[in-house]
């Protein structure tokens, strides 16, 4: 089973492959979480975690397309955020969206309302996490719920579980992946967004501490810094002229 922390900071869900923009203790693949498409491959993966992340991301539909097309059939995303009328949701200059329980209505819930993306999820549940002063004095679930959406601070987070609604169409899905580790998921973030090119993006390691893109029109490399593949654009600029008979040319 391959999991994935999108967005993991330094507090890693455990038994996951952590991917982060900052290549932070904990990190396993360094990832531009702005730029689309992300750099692995269709299908590649069971779980989701995105704890405190989505807020931080301005293209909601776009990390919902990606994640939709990086989930295998059924896989579940388990998505922790601040909820939009709490002071903490405000207060942090970095937070650039706001989240109801409904947020995720939109991807096939609300039918009349899905048609901003194809991207489909089943929304298993929204667990409310509500301000630790009012749980104390209000016992009563249904006042809270009723409060929550009148006044701020007392509904303060939001846990989903998403199921990815998909159906099984590739062959390539149904390959086991058992064996596979997060070396044989990753890709050229430059070549993985063309269609010419999306299929010939996969990173061979060379030298213990370089990726280099299969794809000889690209060659690009990217660094592994203490065992943490650096896969940005920015990371990937350096190209190699690779000798069919030596690959020590790189500079
Ligand atoms: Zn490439």
């Amino acid at each position: 089973m391959m999991a994935a922390d999108l967005g993991c900071g330094v507090n890693k869900t455990r038994d996951t492959v952590g991917i982060d923009r900052f290549p932070l203790e904990g990190v396993d693949v360094v990832v531009d979480l702005n730029k689309f498409p992300y750099p692995f491959a269709d299908n590649s993966f069971d779980v989701f975690y995105l704890n405190d992340i989505i807020e931080h991301l301005p293209d909601t539909i776009g990390v919902m397309e990606e994640l939709y097309r990086l989930c295998k059939p059924n896989a579940h995303i388990y998505i922790r955020v601040i909820n939009w009328n709490s002071k903490l949701n405000a207060e942090d200059p970095t937070h650039v969206k706001a989240f109801t329980e409904h947020t995720f209505d939109f991807f096939g819930k609300y039918a009349l309302r899905s048609y901003y993306s194809k991207a489909r999820f089943e929304v298993v549940s929204c667990e409310y996490q509500f301000n630790a002063k009012v749980e104390k004095y209000i016992k009563n679930r249904r006042l809270m719920k009723f409060l929550g959406t009148y006044l701020n601070n007392v509904l303060e987070g939001l846990n989903f579980d998403l199921r990815c609604v998909k159906n099984t169409t590739s062959p390539s899905e149904h390959e086991p992946r058992q064996d596979r580790d997060i070396f044989s998921l990753i890709r050229c973030p430059h070549c993985i967004g063309d269609k010419e090119t999306k299929d010939n993006s996969s990173l061979t390691i060379y030298n213990t501490d370089w990726l280099l893109c299969s794809n000889p029109h690209c060659k690009r490399k990217y660094p592994i810094v203490n065992g943490t593949p650096l896969l940005t654009l920015k990371d990937g600029n350096k190209r190699i002229s690779v000798q069919p008979e030596s690959l020590a040319t790189i500079t």
